[in-house]
């Protein structure tokens, strides 16, 4: 994890958000190559769940939303997460995240009662993540919602608007405009990507628990007998994005939501062999009509679906399925680091899949003289328009491969004097590190080829 976050840093992935003021916990920015990687994730989800889709429409609603929102879905009152403080240290920790360090998994939705008689039970094994103590305080419910003061002039705190928790309420408000507006059929998913913060108690682990984050979500909306059917199609369809993505099969597996809220049919998460352990990189769930009956029933406004031929009138049931874009991140960044002996050196190459990377091809000029930048830069023009490319005329060839091997950049082409003669160029392949002359202007079909 360690040389993972320290390549983020080095070569432009991930910074530390406010750096120069010594940082703000729990939030970082993406540097010009990470900025790349998310918005390729992005738009191989996207692609997957709404352009590829004839029954997936896309949705962007905004991150401040009538506060009554979160008092229907029940965000206001049991949007809480149990913070325990070690009272050697003071360090807050959330409770079942120390349960689970143990193996004893407590559910997000367990009463505060419950959770402390786990804790009480478990106070010897339990060890504080600073200090290695066991002797913590009596859990205690935190609520997660991040509040702001937008439109309250007066500086009291009462009726707070929220930054929201998730992106998945904007697609349940929005149900009636959506189903007006593009007359869409039931079955249909409404797709979402977006920021949603969270006051996350223990915020470690780099970009994996952030306080604020991007979402991915999609909520398909089907008849209730349909739910479970569709809820296993959905499932197998989401673990296949992540090995689309070029995710390692042995580093995926399902997990089982044991203990389920009073609405949910079923739940499984999509977990990642994170370099910390295995974690939940998306949820699947089969969440039933709880949503749009809440919201109908807060509003004053029936959120129904009418099937013009059968005049059959309900409230659809929800599949759900949600993402995060820097776990997505990260998790094709582990599974891509790779290290190779290569002679005496180790070459550190991220393997990533050709649709992430951020660079797809380098060009880079043997030397920095005119004759050779001034053909490299008229490659550059031919290629750019299809390709992300970068142009590195730094330091000697060698260390300029090693560093496009390090941002996984699958091709490099370099211009050299022999070019000049023969109008050819060398293209090295990241993973092979074989080498090849191809000729200038066969070079855009050599690569539609290769992508
Ligand atoms: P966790 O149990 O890890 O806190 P969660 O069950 O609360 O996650 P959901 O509410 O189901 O997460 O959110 C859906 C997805 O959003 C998660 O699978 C994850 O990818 C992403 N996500 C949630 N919280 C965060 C966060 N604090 N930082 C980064 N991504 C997050």
């Amino acid at each position: 994890m360690d040389k993972i976050v320290q390549l983020c840093k080095t070569r432009g992935f991930v910074f530390s958000s406010s750096e120069i003021y010594g940082g703000f916990a729990a939030v970082y920015d993406y540097g010009p190559l990470g900025v790349e990687l998310a918005n390729n994730v992005k738009r191989a989800w996207w692609k997957t769940m709404v352009q590829e889709r004839e029954d997936i429409v896309g949705l962007d609603s905004s991150i401040f939303m009538s506060p009554r929102i979160w008092e229907a879905s029940g965000h206001v009152g049991g949007f809480s997460d149990p913070l325990t403080e070690c009272k050697k240290c003071h360090t807050r920790s959330r409770v079942d995240h120390l349960l689970e360090e143990i193996g004893i998994m407590a559910d997000e939705k367990m009463t505060e009662a419950q959770i402390n008689k786990l804790l009480d039970e478990n106070a010897k094994k339990i060890k504080c993540p600073k200090c290695g103590k066991s002797d913590f305080s009596p859990a205690k419910s935190f609520n997660l919602l991040v509040k702001s003061n937008l439109g309250n002039f007066t500086g009291d705190d009462e009726d707070p608007v929220y930054l929201r928790g998730e992106t998945c309420q904007g697609i349940y408000v929005n149900f009636n405009n959506v189903v007006d507006s593009m007359h869409v059929k039931i079955p249909f998913g409404i797709a979402q990507i977006g920021k949603a913060f969270r006051n996350e108690i223990t915020a470690r682990q780099f970009i994996f628990r952030t306080r604020e984050f991007e979402q991915m979500e999609m909520q398909y909306f089907v008849h209730p007998n349909d739910e479970m059917r569709f809820y296993n199609e959905w499932k197998e369809k989401r673990m296949q994005f992540y090995l689309d993505l070029g995710i390692n099969k042995e580093n995926l597996k399902w997990h089982k939501h044991e203990n389920l809220v009073f609405y949910a049919k079923e739940a499984y998460d999509i977990e990642y062999n994170f370099p910390f352990g295995w974690k939940e990189l998306e949820g699947v769930h089969a969440r039933g009509d709880y949503d749009l009956t809440q919201h109908s029933i807060h509003s004053g406004q029936k959120l129904e679906f009418m099937n013009q031929e059968t005049k059959e009138k309900y409230t659809p049931h929800i599949v759900e399925t949600s993402a995060g874009v820097a776990r997505t991140m990260l998790a094709v960044l582990a599974d891509a680091y790779t290290e190779e002996k290569v002679g005496d050196d180790i070459r550190v190459v991220l393997k990533l899949n050709k649709d992430l990377t951020p660079f797809k091809i380098a060009i880079l000029p043997l030397s920095k003289k005119e004759e050779l930048i001034k053909p490299a830069h008229d490659i550059l023009n031919l290629l750019k328009s299809k390709y992300n490319c970068d142009f590195d005329i730094t330091q000697s060839i060698g260390k300029r491969y090693r560093r496009q091997d390090e941002i996984g950049t699958p091709y490099c082409v370099t211009v050299d004097f022999d070019t000049l003669d023969d109008k050819k160029v060398t293209v090295r392949d990241r993973d092979t590190m074989k080498q090849e002359r191809v000729a200038i202007d066969k070079l855009e079909e050599y690569f539609s080829e290769k992508f």
